[in-house]
């Protein structure tokens, strides 16, 4: 089993000082895998700049432009939480360029399935705005690239973010479905149920709101019932996940309970569809996870598990105080029906 991993030193020149998403996360995962051994056993692949071509499947011009020139004059706030550095424009191409690269990898078989070690990370840029810490939309970008080779593509999200700009960008679109399971009512406000898709693309978009406090088990249900029945019926070619780790129980900008051993279990579903579904092709993009052991040990997770491993490292373990929470067996049901799974 051939893994790959996109990482190269230009992602930590994207500066954004005293914030949650910085470079540290990124030196934390490297750390941890050269610590542990893991990265001798993964295959690395060079990322390349994203070109304004490839931004522009996603992204209006002026925007790139706005981006580089914000760049040029030394960086800057693009909104309440968005911040870039001289060298961000640039990390951020890379960035883009990184999860395409990982996607072609596995399209040409040199390796089965990747991870993209990128930041700045992507899942809220819609296609002329920068939010929520995101400038360019790096999975979106490389799933309208694999559009030219696979008829379906699916996308699988679970940072405890909504994706909100995977989702537009997707909204009207058939041929990709987009599945997120996150903290409901939370940032960035998008993601209720009756979000399902417009148009012809009525139903390739499936979100999955879950409440704080929502933990393993609640996520295992919802993969079981949800994720995998909708995946099965859909038949993507492709898989390509948003992979945020701030639904950790340590994470401070969330308020979810899951484990670095349910990231595991949810990586494990996904790979399975990948294999059922699509000869493995699996592709994970970086996105959230601002507690460093927390994102640095479900990387690793990750990893083990797209290597087929049979088991993991969870140090931190379950949350100490779970939450009691109503359960989720009425969400779910109603999820079913809308989406007649
Ligand atoms: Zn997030």
């Amino acid at each position: 089993m051939k893994v790959g991993f996109v990482y190269d030193p230009i992602y930590l020149k994207h500066d954004t000082g005293h914030h949650p998403e910085n470079a540290q996360r990124l030196e934390a995962i490297i750390s941890h895998l050269e610590q542990t051994g893991l990265s001798q056993q993964l295959t690395p692949i060079q990322p390349r700049p994203a070109t304004l071509e490839e931004l522009s499947l996603v992204h209006h011009e002026p925007y790139i432009s706005h981006i580089r020139e914000v760049a040029q004059k030394g960086g800057g706030w693009l909104d309440v939480d968005t911040v870039m550095s001289a060298d961000s424009y640039d990390a951020a191409l890379y960035a883009a360029g990184g999860v395409i690269k990982a996607t072609e990898a596995v399209s040409n078989g040199e390796v089965n399935s990747a991870f993209a070690l990128v930041r700045p990370p992507g899942h809220h840029a819609t296609p002329q705005r920068a939010m929520g810490f995101c400038l360019f939309n790096n999975l979106a970008i490389a799933a309208k690239y694999a559009l030219s080779k696979y008829e379906r593509i699916l996308i699988v999200d679970f940072d405890v973010h909504h994706g909100n700009g995977s989702q537009e960008v997707f909204y009207h679109e058939p041929q990709v479905m987009y599945i997120s399971t996150h903290q409901y009512p939370h940032y960035p406000g998008t993601g209720s149920i009756e979000e399902t898709g417009s148009g012809t693309a009525r139903g390739t978009t499936v979100n999955i709101p879950l409440p704080g406090g929502s933990g393993d088990a609640d996520y295992q249900q919802v993969f079981a019932q949800i994720v995998v029945p909708a995946a099965q019926r859909f038949e993507p070619q492709f898989i390509l996940v948003s992979a945020g780790y701030d639904a950790h129980w340590t994470d401070e900008l969330a308020m979810m309970q899951a484990s670095t051993t349910g990231f595991a279990q949810m990586v494990k579903i996904i790979k399975g569809l990948a294999d059922e579904l699509c000869n493995g092709r699996l592709v994970f993009s970086l996105e959230g996870g601002y507690n460093l052991t927390a994102l640095a040990t479900s990387v690793k997770a990750t990893f083990d598990i797209l290597l087929g491993k049979p088991n993991i490292e969870d140090p931190l373990g379950q949350a100490p105080y779970p939450w009691d929470t109503p359960g989720i067996t009425p969400l779910i049901k109603t999820i079913k029906e809308i989406h007649n799974l």
